[in-house]
């Protein structure tokens, strides 16, 4: 075993690596690392400042969760390149105050009538009732 205390330095201290990445490097185990440091008088850190802590049963951390969504953005997201699928619908507009809305192509019905709220839509019905009234 051939561990120089300025490549454990560089693995441990610079590169952040853990004892058991190290110990993959130089195909020993994690616990011969761990003495190195001991012998090279090397700050060992605790299980906290580890960047990429995944004990069994425990939840990802924070980094390793932004690193997981690092790998998803750009082509490799299922997303990518991808209509927006709100733009597979229909602009409708408000029937009341003209406001553009939007709706599924599934719910767009050319016959049907918009309401951008339901403000709107008492409105109009409001009206209706007084049309009604005056050509009754
Ligand atoms: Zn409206």
């Amino acid at each position: 075993m051939n561990i120089k205390k300025e490549s454990l330095e560089k693995y441990y201290t610079q590169q952040k690596l853990s004892s058991h990445s190290i110990a993959q490097i130089y195909q020993c185990s994690s616990r011969t690392i761990l003495d190195y440091l001991e012998k090279f008088n090397i700050p060992k850190r605790t299980y906290k400042d580890n960047i990429m802590p995944t004990p069994h049963g425990s939840k990802l951390s924070r980094e390793h969760r932004l690193k997981i969504s690092k790998a998803m953005m750009g082509e490799r997201n299922p997303m990518y390149g991808k209509e927006n699928p709100r733009k597979l619908g229909k602009i409708v507009h408000c029937i009341v105050c003209n406001k553009e809305l939007y709706r599924k192509k599934c719910q767009f019905n050319p016959n049907n009538m918009y309401f951008c709220c339901f403000k709107c839509q008492s409105l109009y019905k409001k009206g209706r009732k007084l049309n009604e009234g005056r050509f009754n």
